[in-house]
């Protein structure tokens, strides 16, 4: 059903013959769009992609978002130059849209930047759009479920058979087989006709993935994600909108696409925090994905071995369905996780694997199976002080150290990329060769290993050893094939990857991620932990895991060690409503970045002086942003508490309206942050 041209119920008033107005929204972070006059023969539906005019370029490409606003005479008006040959953005697409920019504050024409995945690129006339094949006859028999995974299959398939619009948690502990379960909801809504949306947080994951998936349902997902070619992102883009790409993975990005006929969304690894997006449109992926399935009526399934918080809190409260896992797949069972107490370890200087972890890891190689350590820091050493006088080499431009790389002989800022040649005396005081490298990165830790272990096959796994899609395959393909006894690696390789030999997992410094004012930081530690300890014994032999730790009595290594999840989840949730944090009540924090301090400070305490006043509304700061100084811009932050009733991103909406804020200075919003830098 085509629906009838925007304003042909107006014809009536205005001239029956004369032209249409329609606003425009363009993919461009201003305004709310323009008004073009729309003259016979052209007519544009809501939702067409149209070319217009804008200042002197002649082929801007926008979508037609509605009756024009009028305000301009009809002469100054300029007129829609061609409507194109696209099928017009589907309703629940442009109601992601506004709700997006609504609920974020970022402009209406930025979301959709996203869903032209960038630019609009028309189709060229040698491409060709294939029919993605459907699972038939000839794809493989669907794999044997345990009856746990058989039940839990059966609850997410009615969920696509009803048509249930609501969100449910596979919640299964590592290696229990979610890809294997949610994917038989994924072959309903293939065999129903429908499109599929499979996010997941990282783009590596996808390579691992996609060729397990297609192993599994027998057809090959379509990609989408930033490291796509120029060609492979048009033919994509155009499938996905035509309806002939029916299984999609994808970054979170990929919700912004035009499904044409979406019926499933699932999310996996829904808890992880690189859902975020923390520049240009900040959002969170997966909350957005409940946002898309409940705009477009569509069931979402939200996967994890360690759900987030909020998402926990809302099975609790019956927003969410539950379907649950809790056994490991086939003859593997939950590794057995030890805590060494590195205060009681007595460890050479330059050493960080202890005894314990050390007599395991020789063990292990030579029964002929893999290990892996794991170090959520890159690089080889996290800081350089002189011994001297104790100056610390830190980058002139972030507050961040210098961190020393090996790989490239050179010390790097992690924050804004430079980097510089090791000083050979100290710009302090002076003194030559006396500089030391302190703590470990994952370098340093294959340099032990190297010295330790030297037979050790060893590789590092990091986003800067391994920078693109090809790298990371051939990584996996080296581990998959054995030809790696030893894997170091950061939260890169935490979650997803299934390698059967491996059974030793080493976790060099567990405290790492306690640090600082991230409300989330427990929550975080102990799902990234969990995550890395499920890396092991995922076959036949059981896992063993060695927690390296200073505080083998905080309640996360507790809970590791006894695998008391859902304990200590509980007791978080209680800290959490005590202190009134997420989900018990909302955050948002207001950044103000610009060059110069006084305009910074100043603009920041000129909306400090205006901050809203409501109940349970409290406005923290300005205060220097843990990162005060970043790429060379100074920081300043309020945070912005909230009861969870209310509109949060309205009032902060209305507040920054009312306050000037010089050009130089740059704000920046963030609603539910899940960074605290
Ligand atoms: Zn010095
Ligand atoms: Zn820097």
């Amino acid at each position: 059903m085509v629906p009838p041209p925007v304003g042909a119920e107006e014809k009536g008033k205005k001239d029956p013959e004369g032209p249409v107005i329609v606003r425009v929204l363009l993919p461009l972070p201003l305004g709310d769009g323009y008004d073009y006059l729309l003259s016979s023969p052209l007519s544009a539906p809501k939702g067409s992609f149209v070319r217009v005019p804008l200042g002197r370029k002649t082929d801007v490409i926008g979508i037609v978002w509605g009756e024009g606003e009028g305000g301009i005479p009809l002469h100054k008006m300029r007129p829609v130059a061609e409507v194109l040959d696209v099928a017009p953005l589907p309703a629940d697409s442009r109601r992601f849209v506004d709700w997006v920019a609504g609920y974020t504050l970022a402009h209406r024409g930025a979301v959709l930047k996203m869903v032209f995945g960038g630019a609009f690129r028309p189709l060229k006339a040698k491409d060709r759009i294939e029919e993605a094949p459907l699972p038939c006859g000839c794809a493989p028999p669907p794999p044997v479920l345990t009856a746990e995974q058989q039940a839990a299959a059966s609850a997410l398939v009615r969920m696509v058979d009803g048509g249930f619009s609501g969100v449910t948690l596979l919640d299964g502990v590592t290696g229990s087989g979610k890809t294997e379960v949610y994917g038989a909801a994924i072959a309903r809504a293939l065999e129903r006709g429908k499109q599929v949306l499979l996010l997941l947080p990282e783009i590596a994951m996808t390579v691992a993935l996609a060729a397990r998936l297609e192993k599994l349902l027998g057809v090959a997902p379509v990609l989408w994600h930033s490291a796509l070619t120029e060609r492979q992102r048009r033919l994509n883009w155009h499938a996905i909108a035509n309806g002939a790409a029916r299984f999609i993975l994808g970054a979170r990005s990929a919700l912004f696409l035009p499904f044409k006929n979406l019926g499933l969304i699932v999310a996996d690894e829904e808890h992880e925090g690189s859902y975020k997006q923390e520049e240009g449109v900040i959002y969170h992926g997966r909350d957005m994905a409940v946002v898309r399935g409940h705009l477009g009526g569509v069931p979402v399934i939200l996967a994890s071995a360690t759900p987030s918080l909020e998402t926990l809190y809302n099975v609790d409260k019956g927003k969410y369905g539950h379907v649950v896992l809790k056994k490991r797949f086939g003859e593997a069972v939950l590794p057995d996780i030890r805590l060494v107490d590195l205060r009681a370890e007595k460890m050479p200087a330059q050493s960080f694997i202890s005894d314990p972890l050390m007599e395991s890891l020789e063990q292990t190689l030579g029964s002929g199976q893999q290990a892996m350590l794991f170090l959520n820091r890159r690089g080889y050493a996290p800081l350089t002080l002189c011994r001297a006088c104790g100056y610390r080499l830190a980058c002139p431009s972030c507050t961040s150290w210098m961190i020393e790389h090996k790989r490239t002989g050179r010390l790097h800022c992690h924050q804004c990329g430079h980097n510089i040649a090791p000083p050979e005396v100290c710009p302090v005081c002076g003194a030559a060769d006396r500089f030391a490298a302190c703590g470990p990165g994952v370098e340093r830790i294959a340099e032990e290993v190297a010295a330790r272990l030297p037979a050790a096959r060893v590789a590092i796994m990091a986003s800067d050893t391994v920078a693109d899609m090809a790298a990371a395959r051939s990584l996996i393909e080296r581990v998959e094939s054995h030809e790696v006894d030893l894997l170091i690696g950061t939260q890169m390789m935490a979650k997803g990857y299934h390698f059967p030999l491996l059974t030793t997992v080493g976790v060099i410094d567990a405290d790492l991620g306690l640090a600082g004012g991230d409300p989330r930081a427990a929550e975080r530690t102990f799902q990234l932990l969990q995550q890395v300890a499920g890396r092991s014994g995922r076959a036949d032999a059981r896992g063993r895991v060695y927690v390296q730790t200073a505080n083998p009595d905080h309640p996360v290594m507790r809970a590791l060690a006894h695998g008391a999840r859902d304990a200590f989840m509980k007791a978080e949730m209680r800290e959490r409503q005590d202190h009134r944090l997420p989900p018990f009540g909302r955050l948002a924090s207001i950044t103000l970045v610009g060059a110069d301090r006084e305009h910074v400070a100043a603009a920041a305490r000129a909306l400090a002086a205006a901050a809203p006043q409501g109940k349970g509304l409290r406005v923290l700061g300005p205060a220097p942003a843990p990162f005060a100084l970043l790429r060379g811009k100074l920081r300043y932050r309020l945070m912005v508490q909230a009861g969870r009733e209310g509109q949060l991103s309205g009032v902060i909406g209305s507040w920054l309206a009312r306050v000037r804020v010089p050009r130089a200075v740059r704000v920046q919003v963030d609603i539910d942050p899940y960074s605290f830098l």
